[in-house]
């Protein structure tokens, strides 16, 4: 099984990319369904998939990415359209799953799945409802230390059996309490420099949560390379949104106030982006840095 594995791994690399891609979209579809239906409270599982006439939606008519396409984004029972949201969460995350396959070995590759799908959740529920599910949040802390203590090779750890289990344990845990204690002390700051609160509870949990599956160095990068990266992509869309009058967050549509971090722009996303950034890639660069920095502070 695992040399068959091995072999189709080696000879054919296109073929378990590909497959990330598909495994990723069908994931992605379903990722639809608890972005929606979580912070209803309602079950992932029943009642399977339902138009807004309330006619079940039949499976052919419901495979990621290509039904929306087909049907050019409306419903085959009733001509209801379908928000672009769908595919393009559903394309967002296969698209991800390969970028993990393509860059970790596969152990971390697939753990990278469970990781990227999490922050997927969690990101459009934020832009949705501005919070973050404890389910995610805690619960993905939990997970990753869990999974490092099982995977040394998560937290790039290597060496004989028990002693690299505990090291990437303890990294893991480190990960997530610098994370979560320094969006606990930026947040604390922030809300005595500009007399509001900006960054909540949900964002110190949330960061803890990609410390714990990236060590303190993506969750330090999280912080800053995600509000930096997030400032670049999602202010613009985000003004362009309140230009063109784009639904509003939270149904309160009559506030005057400009754009402000944390009131209006949900920090998860960008703190997500930069989570993902680091996992896909970003880590070598961030690491090396981190090294340098702590050498050059403390000297040889
Ligand atoms: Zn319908």
């Amino acid at each position: 099984m695992l040399e068959t594995f091995t072999y189709i791994n080696a000879d054919f690399p296109w073929f378990f990319a590909t497959f990330s891609f598909i495994f990723g979209a069908i994931t992605g579809s379903f990722l639809n369904v608890c972005i929606y239906r979580i912070p209803a409270e309602r079950s992932v599982v029943f009642p399977g998939s339902t138009c807004a006439c309330g006619k079940a939606i039949a499976w052919y008519n419901n495979i990621p990415i290509l039904t929306w396409l087909f049907l050019r984004g409306r419903a085959s029972c009733c001509g209801e359209r379908f928000s672009v949201r769908y595919p393009a969460i559903e394309s967002l995350t296969g698209v991800l799953f390969y970028a993990s396959w393509v860059m970790h070995p596969p152990v971390v590759a697939i753990i990278g799945f469970l990781f990227i799908a999490f922050l997927i959740c969690s990101t459009f529920i934020d832009l949705d409802h501005m919070i973050i599910p404890d389910r995610f949040s805690i619960g993905g802390m939990v997970i990753g230390v869990l999974l490092s203590i099982l995977f040394p090779s998560l937290q790039g750890v290597e060496g004989s059996l028990i002693i690299a289990n505990i090291e990437s344990g303890v990294h893991s845990i480190i990960g997530a309490l610098i994370g979560a204690g320094l969006v606990y002390w930026i947040a604390v700051l922030g809300e005595i420099v500009f007399r509001k609160p900006a960054m909540g509870e949900g964002d110190v949990k949330f960061v803890g949560f990609i410390g714990a599956f990236c060590g303190w160095q993506g969750a330090v990068f999280a912080m800053f390379g995600g509000a930096f990266i997030g400032t670049l992509i999602l202010l613009p869309v985000l003004l362009l949104g309140r230009i063109f009058g784009w639904k509003q967050r939270g149904g309160s549509s009559d506030s005057d106030e400009p754009v402000a971090f944390g009131s209006q722009v949900p920090f998860g996303p960008m703190l997500a982006v930069g989570g993902l950034v680091y996992f896909l890639g970003f880590d070598r660069y961030v690491d090396a840095y981190f090294a340098d920095f702590v050498l050059s502070f403390f000297g040889q």
